[in-house]
């Protein structure tokens, strides 16, 4: 349809070039009308050669004689002028001349333009854009044919939870001849780039069904009424072609649970998610559409949502664990020259890393390899695709970069490792730099944690000691006046951390065991408990973080130094430091 759209508006488009060029050859190749004195024009007219006369109020009128010859004369600017020619059975035309060879081009120019702009008005349905997703949704849907479960690594447990939605798409009646009602509904949560939209898409795929996919923040932030009307285009569509799968990106845009006062919300968003639940309620169970929707969290979702008939089906997409991400670089890797990867290995190495992240790790490698010019992708270009992924690119440029804040890096990334040394002994540190990156940074230390199922409270404290291991480190060799802004990113995830412990995971006093979210509006006093706790806990923690720091100076002032000579430190290197002032105190209890 799209493609045909774009075959009708050619030739409106070569006939408006066409026009423009013969105007522009036209004043080129036509010779100006000759002038003729204003006492020729009255012998003219005297002797009754003159047929028309074009008249308007400019400074030249034009004459037309027999023969089809015109000549301008000047207007003679009388008021009687129109009168007395006409008494003499001259035409007279209110209007200047003009050819009509220019006539047919602008003619035919005006007729195109217009005949475009109507057509992509109406193409763009009036709206900004967005909406043409929906429009040009049919191309994309044959385009996703191609996934199937076998384009998803790993996620077995989902995959094995969207297999009857397959089987209901290709046979919808044997369900319904049975009584048995399918989920119109299957919410999949969970992380970002853990292949949400990809298992959707597989689940059209291996249907060989439609997939049409838009996202939730579509539908927000436009004029009332047009959200729940993009949503019910949306369903006609789709049943148009009998059976199809439905994609809602982003679902928690328009399906976000209801603020506590009911009037408070937003009017848009109830209309646009009512017109979703009209229209999901709506279609027969026969006709063979399911709704698949994605949200990183389930929890946030408003009930009406969740309801049986609508919603009911909940599937957690989750972040791969070792032999998923074993699977999916395989899967990423299949077409690609590699050359004596040990997967296995890299699997290890990427704890807590999505999908998506995976997919990418690979891609930066290849793309390494490529301005490399090596023929196959080798370790170090998936290393350095890893400090790409994991930290951004490096600053290539850094003669700017004053000595002093060398130094201050130096310290602050050599508090991060020695503090992880210390109290993160499981957990490896693979590298310590401080060459910026492109994102910003001015150095990182990067460890590679643990696969986890949970964290404890322990493990938390002392990944949080970790983060303030390096305006630590600043201050204690640079002075209180001498800390920089370079921790501020640490800082931010201190305090969501420390804040999360206390008013999520129920790890703190203030709220004992209850959450925050559940209780609402808190009353100021418990505000300032909750800043109380979390304002102590962050003093206590960074009060012995710098007590570690003191009593591990030579470490301290070997890892930064070594880090000013080589810029970057790898494990060994680092363990060398620590291993000379190896004597390490037992941390003090909080
Ligand atoms: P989400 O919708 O959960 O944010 P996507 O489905 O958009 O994530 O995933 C982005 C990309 O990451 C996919 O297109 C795919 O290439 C890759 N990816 C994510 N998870 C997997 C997986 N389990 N197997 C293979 N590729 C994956
Ligand atoms: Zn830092």
């Amino acid at each position: 349809m799209n493609k045909l759209k774009k075959k009708i508006l050619i030739l409106p488009i070569v006939v408006a070039l066409i026009s423009i060029l013969s105007l522009v050859a036209f004043s080129f190749i036509y010779e100006p009308i000759s002038y003729k004195p204003y006492n020729t024009f009255l012998n003219d007219l005297a002797s009754n050669s003159v047929e028309s006369v074009y008249y308007t109020t400019s400074p030249k009128i034009t004459v037309k004689i027999a023969n089809n010859v015109y000549y301008e004369t000047d207007n003679p600017r009388v008021d009687t002028f129109k009168e007395s020619i006409l008494t003499q059975g001259v035409e007279v035309l209110e209007q200047s001349y003009m050819s009509p060879l220019k006539i047919i081009p602008i003619v035919l120019l005006g007729s195109s333009v217009g005949f475009i702009l109507i057509f992509m008005i109406k193409g763009s349905n009036l709206s900004k854009g967005k909406l043409k997703s929906v429009d040009s949704l049919h191309a994309e849907a044959v385009e996703e044919m191609t996934l199937n479960f076998e384009s998803v690594a790993g996620n077995e447990e989902a995959k094995e939870s969207v297999m009857d939605v397959v089987d209901f798409l290709k046979n919808p009646e044997k369900y319904s001849s049975y009584g048995a009602k399918m989920p119109r509904g299957v919410i999949l949560y969970g992380e970002p780039g853990t292949g949400k939209t990809l298992l959707a898409k597989a689940v059209a795929g291996e249907a060989n069904v439609p997939f049409y996919a838009v996202s939730g923040s579509d539908f927000i932030q436009v004029y009332v009424g047009v959200g729940a009307s993009r949503i019910r285009q949306l369903f006609k569509k789709a049943k148009s072609h009998g059976k199809a799968v439905i994609f809602i990106d982003e679902i928690d845009a328009i399906g976000k649970k209801r603020s506590g006062n009911a009037s408070g919300g937003s009017d848009e968003r109830d209309q646009t998610l009512n017109a979703l639940l009209t229209e999901m309620s709506g279609f027969a169970e026969k006709e063979g559409i399911v709704v698949m929707a994605a949200t990183n969290r389930l929890d946030m979702l408003d009930d009406a949502l969740l309801r049986p008939g609508r919603f009911d089906r909940h599937i957690e997409v989750s972040l791969p664990d070792v032999q998923a991400r074993e699977k999916i670089l395989n899967l990423h890797m299949k077409n690609k020259p590699f050359d004596k990867i040990n997967i296995n290995d890299w699997a290890k190495k990427t704890s807590y890393f999505s999908g998506a992240k995976l997919e990418h790790l690979v891609n930066e490698a290849a793309i390494f390899a490529c301005k490399d010019e090596s023929p196959l992708i080798e370790d170090i270009h998936l290393d350095s695709a890893f400090n790409v992924v994991v930290a951004g690119h490096e600053k290539k440029n850094r003669s700017h970069i004053r000595e002093e804040d060398r130094k201050i890096t130096a310290y602050h990334e050599a508090g991060h490792a020695l503090i992880s040394l210390i109290v993160l002994p499981e957990e490896k540190v693979s590298k310590v730099t401080i060459i910026p990156t492109t994102k910003g940074a001015g150095g990182y230390t990067m460890s590679i944690p643990e696969d986890k199922l949970y964290q404890n409270k322990e493990y938390i404290l002392n990944r949080i000691m970790v983060l303030l291991g390096g305006r630590a480190a600043e201050e204690i060799l640079f002075g209180k006046e001498k800390i920089t802004t370079g921790a501020s990113s640490d800082l931010k995830r201190t305090t969501n951390t420390i804040r999360n412990m206390i008013t999520t995971y129920g790890m703190g006093d203030s709220l004992g065991l209850l959450t925050e979210e559940e209780l609402g509006d808190l009353s100021h006093h418990h505000k300032m408990a909750i800043l109380d706790e979390c304002k102590n806990t962050v003093d206590t923690l960074y009060a012995s973080v710098k007590d570690i720091l003191k009593e591990n100076m030579e470490s301290l002032h070997c890892i930064s130094n070594n880090l000013l000579e080589y810029e970057t430190l790898d494990e060994e290197k680092l363990i060398n430091c620590t291993i000379k002032n190896s004597e390490n105190k037992k941390l003090k209890e909080i």
